[in-house]
């Protein structure tokens, strides 16, 4: 890991604080041009002692817009104290953790959640085959899994190109390669040429990792121009985590871009969705109306703040990768124990080895049991079959237990 350390309470402060220096500052700079301050101070006191403590919340009252992308070309010269430090939250998880080639580079931004880094790849590829493929709109197809998250649907709808799900193994949520080929067959004859492939890394209600290669091998075999974004929304910061080695990264020609969530493993601030792709595809969405932002904008959603930046590269720095990879192996032990005491109970479960969430069949699930516990169905109607448990810091041993000794005791009193 060449860029994300292990820092102590001191260096991470210092660091911050001369980011916050290099930016223009509201209480003193003259800074007559922008429709933005510092956060309200009848509201949010700025002068308070507790703050030097606490940088990230200073950076939140300091309020620095990161509007734009600042990966590439110039970025707004108030702010470039803090966008150096969204630089180097990229670099610790487009180089280090998903393994980059440093010299080739790559782009990529912070962005309201994963919604809209999964909507900001679909929209680039779509407009890449638009651009240098002259392909109608509706040539062009997102192919991905069932058990893929609403947000790629979305996409569908907002860009206006066809989403074709993939049907999915009942018990080892696989795309079915059947599925694959019946969809591209149909596909073909509808008149698609320009596919974009979407493989999860962790899908939202079982943790399913999808080998990306089920895809593209029948693309290659059809010759047929695709991309491909991995969704990491969820499983980003566990996946890369495991013993085994695994092609899901920068060092797989294939994959373009990829999306990861700071706001869901990483226990950062909402607003924290990270999207990174390889160097040359971003342009493809270049807004050059932005006239008013310094280097255009490249992203969809204009102002965002950029104390979520500084957040994120606090609790990076705060574990440094290596006590990371502990609190990982730590919940994936408390995985390991619910499933083993789920197969004592003889109840069928899925569950992405390497990955901590557990999804339960529900017709083993008392459905007090799971309202009580707070598990979260796949559907909230008559048709759910599935209950998921997602093995959070804050989900202990002890709460499992408990939950476990009530199935027992159920599943006793209707065996006696
Ligand atoms: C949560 C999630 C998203 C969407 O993320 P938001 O931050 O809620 O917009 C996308 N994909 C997957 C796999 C997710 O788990």
């Amino acid at each position: 890991m060449k860029y994300w350390k292990k820092m102590s309470a001191n260096e991470r402060s210092e660091r911050i604080h001369q980011a916050l220096s290099e930016n223009i500052d509201f209480n003193t700079d003259a800074s007559l041009g922008y429709p933005a301050s510092r956060l309200d101070e009848k509201v949010f006191a700025n002068e308070s002692l507790f703050l030097k403590e606490m940088p990230v919340l200073q950076t939140f009252i300091a309020n620095p817009n990161h509007i734009g992308c600042h990966t590439f070309g110039t970025s707004e010269f108030a702010f470039r104290g803090t966008q150096e430090i969204e630089r180097e939250v990229l670099k610790m998880i487009a180089i280090d953790l998903f393994k980059a080639n440093e010299e080739e580079g790559f782009d990529g931004y912070i962005s309201p959640g994963g919604t809209e880094a999964n909507i900001q790849a679909v929209w680039v590829y779509r407009n890449l085959f638009l651009k240098q493929y002259n392909a109608l709109p509706q040539e062009i197809a997102i192919i991905a899994s069932e058990d893929t998250h609403y947000s790629i649907p979305k996409a569908s709808n907002l860009l206006m190109i066809d989403f074709l799900p993939i049907e999915v193994d009942f018990n080892t949520r696989a795309p079915k390669t059947e599925s694959i080929r019946a969809e591209l067959k149909k596909a073909l004859s509808n008149g698609k040429k320009y596919f974009i492939i979407v493989a999860n890394m962790g899908t939202t209600m079982f943790g399913s990792v999808d080998n990306p290669t089920l895809y593209t091998q029948i693309l290659e075999e059809y010759q047929l121009p695709y991309q491909l974004h991995i969704d990491g929304a969820y499983g980003g910061f566990v996946y890369p985590f495991s013993e085994q080695e695994n092609n899901i990264n920068f060092t797989n020609p294939q994959v373009s871009s990829l999306t990861i969530d700071a706001h869901k493993m990483l226990q950062a601030p909402y607003g924290t969705g990270i999207f990174v792709c390889r160097k040359g595809l971003i342009n493809n969405v270049l807004t050059k109306e932005a006239e008013y932002v310094e280097g255009l904008d490249l992203t969809l959603c204009g102002s965002r703040s950029g104390a979520n930046a500084v957040a994120v590269w606090t609790i990076l720095t705060t574990y440094g990768p290596h006590k990371w990879y502990e609190k990982i192996s730590i919940l994936k032990m408390r995985t390991n124990w619910l499933c083993k005491q789920l197969d004592s109970l003889s109840i069928a479960y899925f569950r992405e080895p390497e990955m901590n969430i557990v999804t339960i069949q529900a017709q083993y699930i008392d459905e007090k049991i799971a309202h009580k516990y707070n598990l979260v169905p796949q559907k909230h109607n008559q048709e759910n079959q599935w209950y998921k448990i997602v093995l959070m810091e804050h989900v202990e041993l002890e709460h499992l237990k408990d939950f476990i000794n009530e199935i027992k005791a159920l599943q006793m009193q209707m065996h006696s």
